[in-house]
Order: structure tokens, then C-alpha cells, then sequence
């Protein structure tokens, strides 16, 4: 099946046995890695990425959609320069503007965000999401959708990618542990909703109603899979009936589905939103913003407080919700931050409508092959989903698809120079231009033509 591939990629398959002596399964993150063997990069730009055999892909994967700019952006490299020569520094560890620059730009495209707070990565960001909607409502248990994504640590790492046997009914999912390590108490903190079943959401969240701080969901499932607007007002409506909180993961969405993410297509206002990836434009960063009296938890003890509790509520350092980090705010970052957003203003419609381009493209391709499937995505994100089924609500039915002519098909592309990892989404970037998808769309005419 891989012979072209492996043909190709021998530097790669050599230096992949070599990082396996260095780190486990020879990757930094599990995710990286794929059967034979993950395709080693050594080169980036624009829309391209070059291997240590000097193949070159056009990038589908963008880092997990984090570089919509492309690689080595120009605007980049340049606000990256410019900003360690008018600092001096990289780093103040104290308040600097910014700060407050790039958080007033955050709130103009996200309203309901109306305080933030940065972090390193997405994952800090719906960390903090939790605690702050375990602090605000003083419950302690979240919601969180099956098939939904939201970081690495034990409270998320929970019904991801479960095995559908062993997940219960599709109206009412189990809880089921992610990962080893996770201790198996964890479930009894997780309350698992379908994703697109309003019905069932509603009968979950009344029964557990006291318990549960807030709701959490990627509101494009893993960036393809949209809520349906019916189910994004209603479950607005039903956590709101119910004191419950909405916290919109939009670390994947965030300025790819729009520059304003998922809430301004949806025209709704979560409670709390996470950012991450496209905003760093390759740089870790998260950002997570609400309701002011919510993000107000977070705001440190003054002498005044201390003073006048009445005002404040808040009297010693565990009325106050603990947020903190080194790198947090970082100015090199929140400088590429603005490149990115400068760059986005001009170039977004343009991403959107050559997005939309290539989906059509694939999907007759495929339509005139014969093969049923559907290119399911919002915004500049994509899936290739091969299946009969007419609708793909949420992660069941995903499970069944055909993931092994999708992983043959994606095989051959690889060998064609188009990059994603395989069974990965595709992304667009402003870096693809008419040339890149002219030249995807032969490539995938070659391989559903020629190689299948
Ligand atoms: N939430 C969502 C929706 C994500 O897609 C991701 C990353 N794939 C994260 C959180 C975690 O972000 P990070 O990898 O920056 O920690």
C-alpha cells in the first residue's frame, strides 16, 4: 500500500528508528506519529513544507491549523524583529502595553469576551476556563461533548475518542477515561453529552443541574463538525435557564472560521471563550475571556479589599482564583499576534472563498469516481469524510466512516507532495493561492484516477 511512499521518505523512516532511541514512539506528542512512520520536515515557506529527502508537500496541516499565515510570513519575521529592537528584551515578567493593544483588538472581534487573560498554549487556557466556572458558580463538575477536544490534562482527557462499544447509548454517553494516568475518578467529574441532540442535552443538564459549572464544547467539533444552529441557540437557552455556564472552546476555530471564530457565525455569547493557535501565528499562546463579573474571580487581592469586604467579597487570598504563568502575555508573541490579525483583515475572504474552492473541487472529483463522501468543514478547515450516511452529527456517526480507503487515499497524496497527516483535516492558509490549488485538485484527480 505505502511502497511509493516509503520509496520516498527513506531519511525519514532512518532518522525516525534513530528519535525512537530518544523518545518514546519517537515523537514529542503522541499525535505526531503515524503508522509506518510520521514524514520528518526540515523546511517551511509559505504553503510549503520540504522533508530531509528534499520532497516537497504542499501543507494541509498547518500545524493543526495554527499557521494561517503559511511558514516564515514576512510580517512575521519583520514584527518579531521589530518588536526586540524597540524593547531591548524579550521578556518584562511586568505589565506592558501590549497587553492591553492586543486585548482591546481580541474584544473587537470577540465582544462577549469582555476581560482576558493570556496563557501559553489552549490547553492552559481551557484549564483556566474550568476553574474559572468552578469558581463563579461554586460547582464543580463539567459537561463536556463526546468526540470533543480540549486539551491534555486529566479533567478533558475523558470520552475523546472512546470505543463506541464500550461508550453506552448515543443519547446518553459514558464517561470513559482517555488516557493511562488519568485517575478513573475523573468520570465521576465529567458529565458526557452527545454533540447536535438538544433533546438529550437538555435531559442530561436538568438532571445534573446543581452539579454542573458549565458546558464546554468545540463548537465546530475538531474544527469540521458544526453544531447545528438550532442546537447552538437551544443549548444557549437551556444552560442560561439553568445557571449553567457556556464556555466556547474556539482554540481551533478562533479566526479561522471567520476572524471573529464560530460565536460570530452563530451569533451567540458564551460565557467564556478560549483562543489559542492561529493567534500566535506559530508561537504558543492561549487567551481565554468572558463576562466581566466572571473573569473579575481572577483579579488580585488589594489593600482595599481587604479593607471593605462588602465591596469586593473578597477578603484573603482563596477568594481569589489563582492564574499565573511566566511567559503569559509574552511580547515577541503578542507582537506576531497583531502581524497575524493585520494580515487577516486584508486576506480572510480570500482563504474563505479559496477554502470553499477546493472543497468543491474534491467533492466532484470524488462524486464522478463514484465514491460516496462529503467535505465537511466551516470557515477555512475541511474534512474528507467517506461515507453514505447523508448527515455526520457528531462523533459516532463519524465512527462510521471509511477510515481505511480514506488513510490509502491519503497515503497516495502524500507521495503526490500534499500534506496532511493521515485522516487529518485540511486547512487553508493565506499562503494558498490559485497555483497550490490547482495543483491539489490534479494531484487528487491523479490518485482517484490513476492510483485506485
Ligand atoms: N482546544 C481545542 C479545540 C484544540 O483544538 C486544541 C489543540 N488541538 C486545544 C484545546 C489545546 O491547545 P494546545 O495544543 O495549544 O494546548
Amino acid at each position: 500500500l505505502n511502497t511509493e511512499f516509503e520509496k520516498k521518505t527513506p531519511t525519514s523512516k532512518r532518522l525516525m528508528e534513530d528519535a525512537k532511541k530518544v523518545m518514546p514512539g519517537g515523537v514529542t506528542a503522541n499525535i505526531k506519529s503515524f503508522d509506518p512512520y510520521p514524514v520528518v520536515m526540515k523546511k517551511g515557506s509559505g504553503a510549503y513544507l520540504t522533508d530531509v529527502d528534499d520532497n516537497q508537500y504542499i501543507d494541509y496541516l498547518l500545524s493543526y491549523g495554527s499557521l494561517m499565515l503559511g511558514h516564515g510570513h514576512p510580517n512575521i519575521i519583520q514584527a518579531i524583529q521589530e518588536q526586540l529592537e524597540n524593547n531591548g528584551t524579550f521578556l518584562f515578567g511586568t505589565p506592558h502595553a501590549l497587553e492591553v493593544e492586543m486585548g482591546k483588538r481580541i474584544q473587537k472581534y470577540y465582544p462577549s469576551m469582555e476581560m482576558i487573560r493570556y496563557t501559553n498554549s489552549g490547553t492552559e487556557a481551557t484549564l483556566l476556563a474550568i476553574r474559572m466556572a468552578y469558581a463563579y458558580t461554586e460547582k464543580y463538575k463539567i459537561a463536556k461533548f463526546e468526540g470533543h477536544y480540549h486539551g491534555g490534562y486529566n479533567q478533558v482527557l475523558i470520552s475523546v475518542n472512546p470505543p463506541v462499544a464500550e461508550a453506552g447509548s448515543s443519547d446518553a454517553p459514558k464517561a470513559i477515561v482517555e488516557s493511562k494516568g488519568v485517575e478513573p475518578s475523573q468520570v465521576e467529574n465529567t458529565i458526557i453529552l452527545p454533540f447536535n441532540n438538544l433533546d438529550a442535552c437538555a435531559d442530561i443538564l436538568k438532571k445534573n443541574q446543581h452539579e454542573i459549572a458549565a458546558v464546554m464544547l468545540e463548537p465546530v467539533q475538531a474544527g469540521f463538525i458544526p453544531g447545528e444552529e438550532e442546537f447552538m441557540k437551544g443549548l444557549r437557552e437551556i444552560t442560561e435557564d439553568l445557571g449553567i455556564l457556556l464556555i466556547f472552546d474556539e482554540v481551533k476555530t478562533g479566526f479561522r472560521m471567520g476572524i471573529g471564530g464560530a460565536q460570530s457565525l452563530y451569533h451567540i455569547k458564551p460565557d467564556i471563550t478560549t483562543l489559542g493557535k492561529v493567534i500566535g501565528g506559530g508561537f504558543p499562546i492561549g487567551i481565554i475571556g468572558g463576562k466581566k463579573e466572571i473573569m473579575m474571580v481572577s483579579a488580585p487581592l488589594t489593600a482595599s479589599d481587604v479593607f471593605d469586604q462588602s465591596t469586593s467579597g473578597k477578603s484573603s487570598a482563596k477568594d481569589v482564583l489563582f492564574h499565573s504563568g511566566t511567559y503569559n502575555g509574552h511580547p515577541t508573541i503578542l507582537s506576531v499576534g497583531m502581524a497575524v490579525l493585520d494580515v487577516l483583515e486584508q486576506e480572510m475572504d480570500q482563504v474563505l472563498s479559496r477554502t470553499e474552492q477546493l472543497k468543491e473541487g474534491i467533492l466532484q472529483l470524488f462524486a464522478t469516481r463514484g465514491i460516496s463522501m462529503q467535505t465537511i468543514g466551516v470557515g477555512s478547515i475541511f474534512n474528507i469524510v467517506i461515507t453514505e450516511k447523508k448527515h455526520v452529527h457528531n462523533y459516532r456517526d463519524l465512527q462510521q466512516c471509511n477510515f481505511s480507503l480514506r488513510k490509502e487515499i491519503d497515503f497516495h497524496l502524500l507521495a503526490e507532495g500534499i500534506y496532511t497527516k493521515p485522516l487529518n483535516r485540511y486547512s487553508l492558509s493565506t499562503a494558498h493561492g490559485q497555483k497550490e490549488i490547482d495543483y491539489t485538485l490534479e494531484a487528487f484527480e491523479r490518485v482517484l484516477f490513476k492510483k485506485m
